[in-house]
């Protein structure tokens, strides 16, 4: 046993404090003791503080205590495509990766979370497997407008709509009156509309012949379809004033028309996601599915205008979108970009990648973290969570940054071995995750979470 990497194993699974050298307060990193007390952080005391009445997790000092990652995006898939990610390996997996809360994507279960009973056939679903904390997003499909207040009203964060094909079938995209409709009715309800921005028109005018080279995917997926999606929500926020997100941003080409839109006023905020930073189409081989999402991983350059964004202010949080599928849809049509299932899995290893690559560019954890995990819960009002101070939740991640993640696909608790990352060894390490207290993974402890209301 090595103090340095203390594995699940080797912790006891409900200590009475954390004590480390460079704890994450108010963004800066200093030497404290965390008090926990029923799973929460009960004080914050110097280093030297003494603690009665249980086991000191001692934090070696070259480690980060950060507050755990909330991670806004991810698409769990059960009930209905439970053999694509269910909640026992999604949140086994998010455990092992530093997340301690997650948001649920409304599609590709089945059914959708697009009407209350939908989201209560969801909820008991997920009863009794959740190693970390979930919370829902509802869904906002053509002719469902009446049901969004219910949604509401039962606790989801918000509301997420397309504005081209899903990918699913019973998911299908809003067109420009329904988008408008659904606005004005999230305005209404002081809630928040997420949008997957990429236009359906530009879509389906860009060559979209079958080819196993990335280079003919990106060209099906251009960045105009992402600035032209922008452009028209831009327009409806500013109309409507509903809060609206802009999911998953891969083009670097619409930060100006965010930050004018910002500049402006426009309630709108921004992602992104751990493959566009980490990744480039450059080192993407041909027939690789697993590097296949919507909108696309596209070049260097872009990537590093989308760190610079985000240094910037311009884009806000960064979140997995984690999107699995098995073997079979991944590999449809054998290599065939257009035909394979579109999503990358990256839900364990996404905390890891982000850190790492922003340590090679000299950015703090501190950014990271407010990345990933303060403004992401601030982002869907879960203020108890993605800080370290009194009162909040005890939910807290350990990061070696002198340690290595080896990636192997079939080694992460993902419910298929299929991952961009696969292969890759990344710097730095996911040490320990806490939930609420908790240091071992248990699918008995999570909890279903709800909007705070406001
Ligand atoms: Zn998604």
């Amino acid at each position: 046993m090595s103090a340095d990497h203390p594995g699940s194993g080797e912790v006891d699974a409900r200590p009475a404090a954390v004590r480390g050298r460079q704890v994450l307060l108010d963004g800066v990193l200093r030497p404290a003791t965390l008090l926990l007390e029923a799973g929460r952080i009960g004080a914050v005391e110097g280093f030297d503080h003494p603690v009665a009445g249980g086991p000191v997790l001692e934090v070696p000092a070259t480690s980060y205590v950060l507050p755990g990652v909330v991670d806004t995006h991810v698409h769990v898939n059960e009930p209905g495509r439970t053999h694509w990610e269910g909640f026992a390996s999604a949140t086994r997996a998010a455990h092992a990766g530093g997340v301690t809360t997650l948001v649920d994507m409304p599609l590709n279960a089945l059914p959708p979370t697009t009407t209350l009973a939908a989201l209560r056939t969801k909820q008991a679903a997920a009863r009794g497997q959740l190693c970390v904390d979930v919370a829902f997003w509802g869904g906002a499909v053509p002719g469902t407008v009446a049901e969004l207040e219910a949604l509401h009203e039962a606790g989801v964060l918000g509301f997420k709509c397309f504005l081209s094909p899903s990918g699913v079938p019973e998911f299908p995209p809003l067109d420009p009156a329904g988008f408008a409709a659904a606005m004005s009715e999230v305005a209404r309800l002081d809630s928040l509309m997420v949008v997957h921005a990429e236009d359906a028109a530009v879509l389906e005018a860009a060559p979209q012949r079958p080819s196993r080279a990335y280079a003919d995917f990106l060209l099906s997926r251009p960045d105009e379809a992402e600035t032209a999606a922008i452009t028209r929500v831009l327009d409806v926020a500013r109309v409507t004033g509903a809060r609206v997100h802009v999911l998953h941003l891969s083009s670097a080409r619409a930060l100006d028309l965010l930050a004018d839109a910002r500049a402006d006023g426009v309630p709108v905020s921004v992602e992104t996601c751990p493959h566009y930073l980490c990744l480039e189409a450059g080192a993407i081989p041909d027939a690789a599915p697993q590097f296949k999402c919507c909108p696309p991983i596209r070049d260097a350059a872009n990537r590093e205008q989308l760190w610079q964004g985000l240094l910037d202010g311009v884009i806000d949080v960064v979140v997995s979108d984690h999107s699995p599928a098995t073997a079979e849809e991944k590999g449809r049509g054998g290599g065939d970009l257009q035909q394979a299932w579109g999503g990358v899995s990256g839900l364990q290893v996404g905390f890891t990648a982000v850190a790492a690559e922003a340590a090679a560019r000299g950015i703090g954890i501190d950014r990271v973290a407010r990345w990933m995990s303060t403004g992401t819960a601030d982002l869907v009002g879960l203020a108890h969570k993605g800080r370290i101070e009194a009162g909040a939740d005890a939910d807290l991640l350990v990061h070696d940054p002198t340690g290595r993640t080896p990636v192997r696909a079939e080694d992460l608790a993902h419910r298929n071995p299929i991952t961009a990352y696969d292969g890759l060894t990344l710097a730095g390490r996911v040490t320990t995750t806490l939930v609420r207290g908790r240091a071992t993974a248990d699918p008995r402890w999570g909890r279903m979470l709800e909007r705070t209301p406001t």
